[in-house]
């Protein structure tokens, strides 16, 4: 596991907070965590203790890396908040959104849910106005996300995007390519600071 570049140290992981998840799912997840932390790169993630979340968040901590969850209040008890990292709690989901953003490097999508996709889609509509140049790295297992992908396609063969937004993410269908293609992705540091413009 290669170390991140200087200007990545921070990885915000969008995932599912479903404790029903195939268990090869929770399993990836908490591999996810230990790769992060091998790599000394900051966890940022949702604050919760349950599903793909939970399981990501507790293999950082006890692989020794650091993390940061961020919660909104009234979901403290609904998503088991996590006492052993060091968590935020904030008001709502749009703060607790933006703050994952501004605190975060570059992002890792595991398979998830609705709350999953609104959080990327909504990524991915940034990128898409120039307002950000942060990596996005999906981890597609088992094609999950081949279905999103192809409907971001139609959007393109509609002339509704771009051709060039299907260049704004990577996918990668192991675990261990989750690091080297967030170093891959990372932009020099002269682009990163140039494109800061999400307030
Ligand atoms: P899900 O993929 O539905 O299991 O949700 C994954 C995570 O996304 C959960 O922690 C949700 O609380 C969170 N989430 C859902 N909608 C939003 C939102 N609008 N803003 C921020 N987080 C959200």
């Amino acid at each position: 596991m290669g170390q991140a570049p200087a200007n990545l140290d921070s990885v915000c992981v969008f995932c599912g907070a479903s404790d029903a998840a195939d268990p090869a799912l929770l399993t990836a997840a908490a591999d996810l965590g230990r790769a992060l932390a091998a790599a000394d790169l900051k966890l940022i993630y949702g604050g919760g203790g349950v599903g793909l979340m939970g399981a990501c968040a507790v293999a950082a901590h006890q692989a020794g890396g650091r993390v940061l969850g961020i919660i909104p209040h009234f979901l403290k008890e609904k998503e088991r908040r996590l006492d052993v990292v060091e968590t935020i709690t904030v008001t709502s989901m749009h703060e607790r959104k933006m703050m994952m953003f501004e605190q975060s490097d570059a992002f890792v999508v595991l398979p998830g849910g609705i709350g999953t996709l609104e959080e990327v889609v909504e990524l991915l509509s940034w990128r898409r106005l120039d307002l950000h140049a942060k990596p996005v790295v999906f981890y597609n297992a088992d094609d999950f996300w081949a279905p999103l992908f192809a409907l971001f396609q139609h959007t393109v063969d509609q002339k509704l995007t771009p051709p060039d937004f299907m260049k704004s993410w990577i996918s990668v269908s192991s675990i261990e390519d989750v690091v080297p293609a967030l170093t891959a992705g990372a932009p020099a540091p002269a682009v990163a600071e140039s494109m800061s413009g999400v307030t």
